[in-house]
């Protein structure tokens, strides 16, 4: 292999070019003179090899080091890393699978993902439903909430395990490097070590405590404030008490959604309060002065004589405070006559007295014609 070309100056970076920007070169690089899509040009296959050795060497921190020192001899990656094309049944290769292995989840390039065990990761969201009363969501109220959140373990302070040592199967560097030979040549390529998970380490005895996984659930009882005026399908943010985060990341949040039992009398529309007042029928007739009791204490409404059944009367802000969307909602009353079913001889006679007097409404006259013309 005469004439090999600079690493840097093949995949276009400076030699102080970070680890995010060697990659996103070779990306560059690769789609630019990926073999699939260059057929009419000879030289790409040459290139899309060559950048990928060039790749190969400076995402990894040792072999780049070694590489700046010494040059190719000093990684000496002329032999069976790269030999090129023949080989695997051409047949069993996509190029789409390869371009998926190489930039997809699968693989690992080093100083990146490797070393994800150990990062500051935010813990995850919970999210939890939680039943009310009628007058918890409308008055607001203290919950205690019982949750099982996971946290790092406290034998083995989230390790997993005691007696720490280094990972024989990766020696320390919590990545496997792994060829694969195709069509293309051969991809060297570094996965996350299964045996230390990346870590780097493993461990004399596995922590009997959280069975080597370095976390716990706990039961947690919290308690959460929950402000007036939730309603059904309301969402809730409790900031922080979700699963707690990983390496110093932060909690995860508690998700609340609400469901809310049905009061005896009375019924919630957003942020209004309906409630139907029975009333007698001498009381719809005559009028009177009703107690009528509010989410906020009894006040009088003055019923006007000769009320109807559905009569509908608007009390101004008695509905719900809403403190989350800081509304006040009304609260609306809705009469119903009720019809006495058990009367005596002497009550009935009295009532037959009534009928012979002409109480009959213009409604009822005006309803009684069209009965009449309706009968032609
Ligand atoms: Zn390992
Ligand atoms: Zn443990």
């Amino acid at each position: 292999m005469a004439d090999k070309r600079d690493y840097y100056e093949v995949l276009g970076v400076s030699k102080t070019a970070s680890t995010d920007e060697i990659k996103s070169a070779f990306r560059k690089k690769a789609k630019q003179y990926h073999p699939d899509l260059n057929k009419d040009n000879p030289d790409a296959a040459e290139k899309f090899k060559e950048a990928q050795e060039a790749y190969e060497v400076l995402s990894d921190d040792n072999k780049r080091k070694m590489y700046d020192q010494y040059g190719h001899a000093g990684v000496n990656n002329s032999g069976a890393g790269f030999s090129g094309f023949g080989g695997a049944g051409f047949s069993d290769f996509d190029f789409g699978d390869i371009f998926d292995n190489i930039f997809g989840g699968g693989f690992d390039f080093g100083g990146g993902r490797t070393s994800s065990k150990n990062r500051a990761t935010r813990g995850s969201d919970l999210l939890m439903k939680i039943t009310l009363d009628f007058e918890e969501a409308i008055y607001g109220c203290e919950k205690d909430i019982n949750l099982d959140v996971v946290e790092s373990c406290d034998d083995c302070d989230g390790k997993g395990g005691h007696g720490e040592t280094t990972c024989s199967t990766c020696h320390g560097s919590g990545s496997i490097t792994t060829e694969q030979h195709t069509i293309l040549g051969s991809f060297v390529s570094k996965t996350v070590c299964h045996v230390c998970g990346g870590t780097g380490k493993t461990y004399d005895k596995k922590c009997s405590t959280c069975h080597g996984t370095g976390k716990v659930r706990k039961n947690k009882t919290i308690s959460v404030s929950i402000p007036s005026g939730i309603d059904e399908d309301d969402r809730l943010r409790v900031s922080g008490k979700g699963n707690p985060g990983i390496n110093g990341g932060s909690n995860g949040d508690l998700y609340l959604e609400f469901s809310i039992k049905n009061h005896e009398y009375y019924k919630r529309n957003g942020d209004d309060i309906y409630l139907e007042v029975p009333i007698t029928i001498t009381e719809a007739i005559l009028g009177c002065k009703k107690d009528i009791p509010t989410i906020y204490g009894n006040i009088k409404l003055t019923i006007p004589a000769g009320s109807d059944s559905g009569d509908k009367h608007r009390i101004k802000g008695k509905g719900v405070d809403n403190k989350t969307r800081r509304t006040k909602g009304d609260m609306y009353i809705i009469l119903k006559v009720i019809t006495p079913k058990k009367l005596s001889r002497e009550q009935k006679k009295i009532i037959d007295e009534l009928s012979k007097t002409d109480l009959e409404d213009s409604v009822i006259n005006k309803f009684n014609d069209f009965t009449k013309k309706n009968d032609k």
